[in-house]
């Protein structure tokens, strides 16, 4: 196989972050150290989102897990409507976002604040 190290997998998650924390105006060290990665990976794959923005999201009505209303859901990840992602789940704060703890249903999510 020809080429260095194979490309780090991101994930939609740390995507958002990134995005979320450029936008923010947060400096690259600050955002490596969310991400757990070095920050000129970090500012590598911002510019890779820059040039290949994300496509529109396909959203379907699903019903939210938590209390059962029907909710526009971006995708099987998004099991739970905005007030009950806001409100539910343990919340605990590290890595410069927020970790929810989604029951287990969808994993870890990291937002940030
Ligand atoms: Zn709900």
């Amino acid at each position: 196989m020809p080429g260095g190290p194979p490309p780090r997998q991101w994930r939609p998650d740390e995507d958002s972050l990134l995005r979320r924390m450029v936008a923010d105006g947060a400096s690259w060290s600050a955002i490596g150290r969310a991400l757990d990665m070095d920050r000129r990976l970090c500012k590598g794959r911002h510019a890779a989102l820059l040039e290949a923005p994300d496509p529109p999201r396909p959203t379907r009505e699903r019903k939210c897990l938590c209390c059962g209303r029907p909710f526009l859901s971006e995708g099987a990840h998004n099991r739970l409507c905005d007030p009950c992602r806001d409100g539910a789940g343990e919340i605990t704060h590290g890595l410069g976002g927020v970790v929810i703890h989604d029951g287990g249903i969808s994993g870890i999510r990291i937002t940030a604040l």
